[in-house]
């Protein structure tokens, strides 16, 4: 099964799993451009523990569901329906840790292009801020933009000033 978090920039394919009595829960097994398939399958000893919580969007216990629920990279789970909507308002941070829910570089290149196309006003052309990555963790110095800061080491806009 093929859930279309945002047609122009990702996909993902989702396994589902019976849990008896009609309870399903997904693994996010590929995403179109990616490479944490394996990753994420090496970390799937946390998901029977994980389906204890609530989805952190609309509170429902996940454990008690019979909505498909989502492993994402981070480990978090979540209702695949909460994270379809949240793909309809262009948010891509786990709500729990900020990790990105799925690859996002295809986002990032887009960025990329419009940080180009977009020069800063004068004032604020030589300024630059402290971001930190709420990917990989790591700080970095970049150009203030609008748009947004791009991490050195991760190449994440998923970051934030400090
Ligand atoms: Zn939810
Ligand atoms: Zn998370
Ligand atoms: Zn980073």
């Amino acid at each position: 099964m093929m859930i279309y978090l945002n047609s122009s920039t990702t996909a993902m394919t989702v396994e589902f799993a019976e849990l008896g009595e009609g309870r399903m829960f997904s693994i996010v097994t590929s995403v179109i451009g990616c490479c944490y398939s394996n990753l994420l399958k090496n970390s799937h000893l946390c998901v029977e523990g994980a389906m204890h919580h609530d989805c952190p969007i609309c509170c429902e216990y996940l454990f008690e569901t019979t909505r498909g629920v989502l492993v994402m990279p981070c480990g978090h789970t979540i209702l695949k329906s909460c994270v379809e909507e949240m793909g309809e308002h262009l948010q891509y941070a786990c709500p729990l840790c900020s990790k990105s829910v799925c690859d996002m570089s295809k986002v990032w290149e887009k960025l990329d292009l419009e940080i180009a196309a977009i020069p800063m006003p004068q004032p604020f052309r030589n300024k630059m801020v402290l971001i930190l990555c709420n990917d990989c963790g790591k700080f970095s110095q970049a150009q203030f933009h609008f748009v947004g800061h791009k991490c050195l080491h991760y190449k994440s806009y998923n970051t934030r000033q400090t």
